[in-house]
Order: structure tokens, then C-alpha cells, then sequence
């Protein structure tokens, strides 16, 4: 049966279990004000961000913006699929708080706190392939998913110049390890390079955390005719981007002999990682459809990704932008992150997970993505990667009438932009009454998902949270 419903191809609910639970304050079922078991120290608040005592912000890097009281909410208004990521950042959270983030370690605390968030939300089902999403949805249930956004995949050591060469085996052992731990989704590449590709370079973190973990800087295609710029691309502002403490980071990270800020300043165009997919990346993609796991292709280079859709690798993207120009805001922030127009029409399946963007867009830039994406025959899910550090998009000057279905007291995500989770409902209610192009397409996306899963992960195999063995 077609199911209707959107879904969320990116968040992070599970976060706090992250980074060595040392950076994101508060677990889903705190309540919103109290977030205060701090590991951080005060210095972490001037780099990642503030208000860790108080209700979350969208401008909020570290404290919880996904609560467990909100999935009822978010059902009604039509969620049926989440793809739960779990990540980890090395450098953030050994610099912060503890040493030895390792990432797998990262994946079993990850793991344990999501089996007890479905304890206090019996509305998630964790699910291992498209039939059990099926029936779980047909239970009344948000089907979710695990995917890895992970930097050191197959268990490379962090500080080491080198990736090590994996042998076969060794892949298919760590993929089965993964796979039965309940993974499904795989990032190839995260904010450093791994051995399987490069990744896509948009922040000063991202250098900075390859300098921290592999002793060198990311190296820049330096072609002319790329035609995208990142912000402040120009040899005047000297670096693209200067978040207000990465020099603090910075110096953190690396001390001070190292560059206080790495320079992206190749002429007038973005920063290009001139790392595309590595020999041994080929088998593993391989590896991965073999056994029924799906490549998420967001964070990998803009060649490793034009490489891998030469392979015919049935990529998707979950957290992902277009690059062009909008007619409502003047200039999107495009990066090596975002899709071009030769790669959205090569890729495999009509689904993308729209980013809703960061605290610098409003949500007019992720309005006018969908729809052009709906034009170029896409389906669109949101690809909301709350908790992911990076913000969420932030209120408008002016704000149109919203409808009566925004509950009272909820504060306007037009006004106040996404500052949690259970706002997505507004913003699906709004869509339903002043925007039902959009949000047509968009209940239809759980069901683009699921056919994707089908198609191209047939034999995925089923998946028991509450047996699973997380020692
Ligand atoms: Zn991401
Ligand atoms: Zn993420």
C-alpha cells in the first residue's frame, strides 16, 4: 500500500550520546529549559554557541532541540520515516571535554540511547529494510532508520598522517559489524578525508579537523571555471570563511604554530577538495550494495561524487542544497556540499532530502528549493539534521499570516525561525495552506524513500532493536 506521509532523511536524536556526550547539552527527554548537565567548559560555549540554559534557539549549536514529547506532534502532521544519523566529531569532543572519541564507541552510546528513546516514545520503530518500515507505519509508527556519519569508518586511527590500507576483508567485517548493529545508511566521507573518498570542504572545522586528526590540510582542484562561489571568496577578505572563533578553534586544535585560520584563497571561487573517490573506495561501494546497505552521498567531494555516479552507485542525498540563485534572498551560501545541475540529473532515484538550512538562510531559501527541485521532477524530504551543530534557519522580517493550526503558545517559526524539533510541524502545516505545491510533493516522500530502499537495497535484513547486543 502507497504510504502517505513526509519524512526526515537526516537528524540527529540521539546526539547527546555523541561526541563522547560532551558537547550537546540535554537528552530528548529533559525538559526544553533544562539543559544544564555541562561537561563543556565555559570556553566551548564562545566557539559552538550559547544558551545552553535556557530553551533551545535556531541559532543554537549545543543544547537539545529534539525532545521526546514532540513525535506525537510531528505524526500528526504527517511524519512517517526519520532517518536517525549517528555521528561523531573527534576533534570536537576531545578538544571540549574528554580525550579518545573514538568513533565506534561513539556508535554503542549512540545506540543504547536510542533504544532508550524509544522507550519513552513507543511511536519509533527502528527498522532494518523498506518491508518492516512498511508494517511499522501500518502499526501507527514513525519508521527510523540509522545511518553513519562517522569520520574514521572502518576504525582508522585519529592523529596518523596515513589512512591505513584495508584489506576485504576487513571491510566486509567492520560493514556486517555496522550492518548488525542496526546501520543501514553509510556517509562516505564526513568533514575529513577518509579512505574511501574525500569529503566536502565549506568550513575552516573541516581543515582544521583534518590538520587535527591526519596532520595536513585539505588540497584545493584550484580550477578556474568552477562556477559557484563561497562566501567572502575573495583575496581581500583573505580567508572565505571566519566563523567569530575559529581562530580560537583553531588554536585549540592544532596551538600555536599552526595557520590561525587556513586559507581558502585560490583566486575568486570556492574551495574544490581535489580528492575524489580512492581505489579502495570502489569495492567498498560494491561491498555496501552486496549487502543491502545504501550510500548516503552528502559530505563526499564534488569529484568523489562525479566519480561515484560513474559507477552507477545508487547515491541519494539527505541533507542536501541546489546551487542557484533564488529569486527571494539574493545569494545562497553554495558549496562543494551542494549538488549541481549535471549531478541532479544524473542521480539514480527522484529523491533528495532538501537541507533546511543553517542559522544564516530563513526558510524562504528552503521553499524555493523544493520547488525548483519539484519542477526538476524530484520528490523532496526534509533533511532537517537537527542536532547536528549546524543550526537551523532563522525567522522573517516580515511575516505572512500563519494558519490556525499553529498550536497557541507555540512560538512562530516564522518569527522565530526552527528553534526545535516539533516546530516542523508548523512549518508542514504552513506548507499545507500557503504552499500545497510543496506540500503535495512532500507526502509523498516517505513512500519515494521506501521505493528507493526497495530498488536498490532489496535484501537489506531485518532489524531488532531490543535484542541487539550493544557490549
Ligand atoms: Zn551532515
Ligand atoms: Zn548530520
Amino acid at each position: 500500500m502507497t504510504v502517505h506521509g513526509f519524512a526526515d532523511l537526516h537528524a540527529h536524536p540521539v546526539a547527546h550520546a555523541s561526541f563522547n556526550s560532551a558537547v550537546l547539552q540535554g537528552a530528548p527527554w529533559d525538559p526544553p529549559g533544562h539543559c544544564n548537565h555541562s561537561i563543556l567548559s565555559p570556553i566551548s560555549y564562545s566557539v559552538l554557541g550559547t544558551d545552553h540554559n535556557k530553551n533551545p534557539t535556531h541559532h543554537t549549536k549545543i543544547h537539545q532541540q529534539m525532545f521526546a514529547d514532540q513525535y506525537d506532534r510531528l505524526y500528526d502532521a504527517g511524519l512517517r520515516l526519520m532517518v536517525c544519523s549517528f555521528t561523531n566529531n573527534v576533534l570536537l569532543a576531545e578538544i571540549f571535554a574528554s580525550p579518545e572519541a573514538y568513533d565506534h564507541k561513539n556508535v554503542l552510546a549512540q545506540l543504547c540511547a536510542l533504544r532508550e528513546l524509544v522507550q519513552c516514545v513507543p511511536r519509533l520503530a527502528v527498522v532494518g529494510n523498506a518491508k518492516q518500515a512498511r508494517s511499522a507505519i501500518a502499526n501507527g509508527k514513525i519508521a527510523c532508520i540509522i545511518s553513519l556519519e562517522l569520520d574514521r569508518l572502518f576504525g582508522e586511527p585519529v592523529h596518523h598522517a596515513e589512512d591505513l590500507s584495508h584489506s576485504h576483508e576487513l571491510i566486509s567485517r567492520q560493514l556486517d559489524y555496522y550492518s548488525s548493529l542496526g546501520a543501514r545508511i553509510f556517509h562516505l566521507a564526513h568533514v575529513v578525508d577518509s579512505p574511501i573518498c574525500g569529503c566536502a570542504v565549506y568550513e575552516d572545522l573541516f581543515n582544521i579537523a583534518s590538520a587535527y586528526l591526519k596532520y595536513k590540510f585539505m588540497c584545493d582542484c584550484g580550477q578556474e571555471d568552477y562556477y559557484f562561489k563561497l562566501q567572502c571568496a575573495s583575496k581581500e577578505d583573505g580567508y572565505l570563511f571566519k566563523p567569530k572563533n575559529t581562530t580560537l578553534l583553531s588554536t585549540l586544535a592544532l596551538g600555536p604554530d599552526f595557520p590561525q585560520t587556513t586559507s581558502y584563497a585560490y583566486g575568486e571561487y570556492g574551495m574544490r577538495n581535489a580528492v575524489g573517490l580512492t581505489a579502495a573506495g570502489v569495492p567498498v561501494i560494491e561491498q555496501l550494495r552486496q549487502k543491502g546497505l545504501l550510500v548516503d552521498g552528502q559530505h563526499m567531494s564534488q569529484k568523489a561524487v562525479d566519480e561515484a555516479l560513474d559507477l552507477n552507485t545508487p547515491l541519494f542525498f539527505s541533507h542536501d542544497t541546489v546551487r542557484f540563485v533564488s529569486q527571494s534572498e539574493e545569494q545562497y551560501r553554495e558549496t562543494e556540499n551542494s549538488r549541481t545541475d549535471e549531478q541532479l540529473q544524473r542521480l539514480p532515484s527522484k529523491i533528495i532530502g532538501l537541507g533546511t538550512g543553517t542559522e544564516k538562510d530563513t526558510l524562504c531559501k528552503f521553499f524555493d528549493q523544493a520547488e525548483d527541485l519539484i519542477h526538476r521532477g524530484y520528490t523532496v524530504a526534509f533533511g532537517t539534521d537537527f542536532n547536528g551543530l549546524g543550526g537551523q534557519p532563522k525567522g522573517l522580517d516580515y511575516i505572512p499570516a500563519v494558519g490556525p493550526s499553529v498550536v497557541k503558545g507555540t512560538p512562530y517559526f516564522l518569527r522565530d525561525g526552527l528553534s526545535h524539533y516539533g516546530m516542523l510541524a508548523d512549518v508542514v502545516y504552513y506548507l499545507k495552506e500557503h504552499r500545497p505545491l510543496i506540500y503535495c510533493n512532500m507526502m509523498q516522500s516517505t513512500e519515494a524513500f521506501l521505493q528507493h530502499w526497495e530498488s536498490y537495497a532489496p535484501n537489506a535484513p531485518d532489524f531488532d532493536l531490543h535484542t541487539v547486543r550493544t557490549t
